[in-house]
């Protein structure tokens, strides 16, 4: 299967090549609407400021995940998810041809930011993710959202760019279960438009201080189920949790009904808020407060 043209995503660019060169990038998850919407926000913000460098935006990184409003590739096409398919390659399956297409739009910029959320499945705490120490300073302009150096994981495009092209990396998470958070993509714009004013890719108006003593979460761990059933969550995100306490409750494939407790200590930083669950699936994500 080859990709015709009119399956390459829409990008928007303002000032050419010009550096700085910014990119941001949305939907690579299908089912992940709070970073579409701030893309949006700032694709009309940027044709009304100073402009000193430019902006790459792609605010449906995946269209067919993003029509049936899925995680992963529908199927039909190969199934895989995009965000562990970066680079790419050329003359494979749709979505590595995607991420191939893709990876040569972007991998020129300075900047990448990437934006998620939990999608169908999941509310995410605000995670504003980086890969270097020095762009600490730039992942805490995402108000509100406890700083999170990302975990090495192969074929996510945040990590790829920091790897292969040793930039300016952002990885971003917030809201998810198959809604709009409305706050959580305004605030995203912010933070991107903060970000693109501290690289130069926009004129700069004052300090505009950040906050540097943000919460900052260390290893995550994954409590995970072994069997099919619905998990009734119990708790929120960005709430601390003691191992031992309840997470919810679990209901097996013959009704029976148990409690669930959390299997690690720290911050709540994602929850499993689409009640089935499968085999295999996370129901909670815990972070280590460091
Ligand atoms: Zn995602």
């Amino acid at each position: 299967m080859t990709i015709a043209p009119e399956q390459v995503p829409i990008y928007w660019q303002i000032g050419q090549s010009i550096h700085p060169c910014a990119v941001v990038t949305a939907m690579v998850h299908g089912d992940e609407f709070e970073g579409f919407v701030a893309a949006l926000d700032v694709w009309k913000w940027v044709r009304t400021v100073d402009l000193q460098g430019s902006l790459m935006i792609l605010p449906v990184c995946n269209p067919a995940a993003a029509q049936a409003a899925t995680r992963h590739t529908p199927t039909r096409y190969d199934g895989l998810n995009l965000a562990r398919t970066f680079p790419g390659v050329t003359g494979s399956s749709y979505t590595q041809q995607l991420a191939h297409a893709l990876w040569n739009l972007i991998r020129d910029a300075d900047a990448l930011i990437d934006l998620h959320s939990g999608g169908v499945g999941y509310d995410y705490a605000r995670l504003a993710g980086y890969y270097r120490d020095t762009d600490v300073d730039l992942a805490a302009c995402f108000p509100k959202a406890f700083l999170w150096p990302v975990p090495a994981t192969p074929g996510v495009l945040s990590y790829e760019f920091s790897r292969i092209k040793g930039k300016v990396s952002l990885g971003w998470e917030c809201g998810g279960e198959a809604r709009l958070d409305r706050a959580g993509a305004d605030d995203y714009a912010i933070a991107v438009k903060r970000v693109l004013a501290r690289l130069g890719v926009v004129a700069r108006k004052g300090g505009g201080r950040v906050g540097h003593s943000r919460p900052r979460i260390g290893r995550t761990r994954r409590q995970t189920c072994s069997t099919a059933g619905w998990f009734l969550p119990e708790l929120t995100v960005g709430s601390r949790i003691k191992r031992g306490q309840v997470i919810g409750q679990w209901i097996k494939p013959d009704l029976r009904v148990r409690e669930l407790v959390s299997r690690h200590s720290g911050i709540v930083i994602a929850v499993r808020t689409l009640p089935r669950v499968e085999p295999g699936d996370y129901l909670v994500l815990v972070g280590e407060l460091v």
